[in-house]
């Protein structure tokens, strides 16, 4: 376990908790997609709106006939012109760090097909990926090892993108170690790789366009370099 004091030790504290259970957090953001060009030119208007920093408002006539409610509550939401960095730093930043602190925590996209999911999380990884490398280096007290798992869930079969073999791996749920993927590969990561490439490179069946598509488990074991 890493050497930490001061504000670090109070908020790792705080993460233990919520490791326990005690304080379970599970967030909802909602991210409002401005109208493409397309929709434009059809003259389509868009059914929500932000009306302040927690509710979004569905103004479809039709809906407010219906009776049903109108406005709807997260515990943010974004307009449709606001930057994927702000979603980022107001809406995942925290959770994306609490990997550092000894905390499993995940960050996905939900939504249907064209709504912005792999527009928001290719952001959202790329800032994650560079703040986790940030503080690992600004924390030499501390060693840390790095893994990279890259999975595919397609039609509800799992496949291990850095793996030859085709086959769907299995979602077991052991009571020691919790819900895992059975033989999920990792690459040990190279915490001086100043480009974040994580050797993929060096991977074949990881091209490109793959990495749009993929959920990105980052590990971070923290281990002492000194008492
Ligand atoms: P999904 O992954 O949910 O199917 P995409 O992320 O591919 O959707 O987004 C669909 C299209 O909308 C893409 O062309 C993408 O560039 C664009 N898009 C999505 N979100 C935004 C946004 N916040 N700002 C500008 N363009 C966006
Ligand atoms: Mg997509």
């Amino acid at each position: 376990m890493g050497a930490i004091g001061g504000e670090e030790l109070i908020n790792w504290e705080k993460m233990q908790e919520m490791g326990n259970g005690k304080e379970e957090k599970i967030m909802v953001l909602v991210r409002l997609r401005p109208l493409s060009e397309n929709e434009i030119t059809r003259n389509e208007v868009a059914d929500w709106e932000c009306i302040n920093p927690t509710t979004i408002l569905y103004r479809n006539s039709l809906q407010e006939q219906s009776g049903l409610p109108t406005a709807y509550s997260f515990d943010r939401v974004f307009r449709g012109d606001c930057a994927t960095r702000e979603v980022y730093e107001e809406g995942t930043k925290d959770i994306a760090l609490s990997v550092v602190g000894g905390i499993n925590s995940t960050i996905f996209a939900y939504g249907q097909t064209s709504s912005g999911k792999t527009y928001t999380m290719n952001g959202i990884t790329e800032y994650a990926v560079a703040d986790i490398y940030d503080y690992i280096q600004r924390h030499e007290e501390r060693a840390f090892v790095l893994k990279f798992s890259a999975v595919e869930i397609y039609n509800e079969v799992v496949r291990d993108l850095l793996s030859t073999d085709n086959a769907p791996l299995r979602l077991l749920d052991d009571p020691e170690i919790n819900l895992h993927l059975e033989s999920l590969s990792s690459l040990d990561v190279a915490l001086n790789d100043e480009n974040h490439s994580f050797g993929l490179g060096r991977t074949p069946l990881i091209p490109k366009v793959l990495l749009l598509l993929v959920i990105v488990p980052l590990n971070c074991d923290i281990a002492s370099l000194k008492p």
